[in-house]
């Protein structure tokens, strides 16, 4: 199992956004976290990620214990998000805000780079051909030399994409890559998906979208008041009650 995840809880004073959660993620698959708002979607996102510390429970990740640890650590150790609302540097091209995602794999230090050492310059070159070759895969290599932020939402999603593909993840997060966009764009995120898949990237997604849940997901765990109600495949959670009545009839 890529990932486990035991009892997981987040409490924000007396407001429980994560409630003793379990689930698995089994490599190679999408997993979709489907919920209404509020369910605790983004803060399991940021609890498995590091970025918020759980107020019980585990994380299991690739045989590792990585409970409580830090942003920094989990991205080394192969797990990248996107966020909901994009977060580009302002300022910085579209192909420096990849670049700077690199750095997680880099393998010199400042000295090495004040110094211009010939492992700086590997390593810059090797962000170089790495940061076009994620631009190409999320098909927006056309645009490296503009301002990322001030580029189309559906642009902006597709780079955010590349800076987490550009880390070398094993497991992917995915926080609604296709909210704001339209039928036609969603149809593409979910081929794009399918292409991460392919190319060994564990998913999981969190979305509103039901079709694309539905047609992307091989496990589906259903949030609601941050407890999971129900885990299944599409199939099981289509016809489960407690999720029409929680959610999809909603
Ligand atoms: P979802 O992504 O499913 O819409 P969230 O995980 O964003 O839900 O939020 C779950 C609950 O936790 C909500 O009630 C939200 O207001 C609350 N919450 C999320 N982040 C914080 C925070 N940093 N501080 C306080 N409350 C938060
Ligand atoms: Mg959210």
């Amino acid at each position: 199992m890529l990932l486990e995840v035991r009892g997981l809880s987040k409490a924000f004073g007396g407001l429980h956004a994560v409630q003793d959660v379990d689930f698995d993620v089994p490599e190679g698959c999408v997993t979709a976290i489907i919920g209404p708002n509020g369910a605790g979607k983004s803060t399991l996102f940021n609890l498995l990620a590091g970025f918020y510390r759980p107020t019980a429970g585990t994380v299991t990740f690739d045989g590792k214990d990585i409970t409580g640890m830090q942003p920094h650590q989990t991205v080394r150790d192969g797990i990248a998000r996107t966020f909901q609302t994009t977060h580009l540097f302002d300022g910085a091209s579209v192909l420096d805000n990849v670049r700077a995602a690199c750095v997680v794999r880099s393998r010199s230090n400042a000295l090495d780079a004040v110094l211009h050492t010939p492992r700086f310059r590997k390593d810059e070159r090797r962000s170089l051909d790495r940061s076009m070759h994620e631009l190409e895969f999320v098909g927006v290599a056309h645009l490296r030399d503009e301002i990322a932020s001030t580029l189309p939402q559906e642009a902006q999603k597709r780079i955010s994409i590349a800076q987490a593909l550009a880390t070398e993840p094993k497991l992917l997060l995915l926080d609604e890559p296709a909210a704001g966009t339209t039928d036609e764009e969603t149809e593409s995120f979910g081929t794009l998906i399918r292409e991460i898949v392919a190319r060994g990237v564990t998913v999981c997604l969190v979305e509103h979208k039901m079709s694309m849940v539905m047609n992307l997901a091989d496990q589906i765990v259903v949030l609601d008041h941050g407890q999971r109600i129900a885990v299944g495949t599409p199939d099981d959670i289509k016809s489960n009650p407690q999720v029409i009545e929680a959610y999809l009839g909603t």
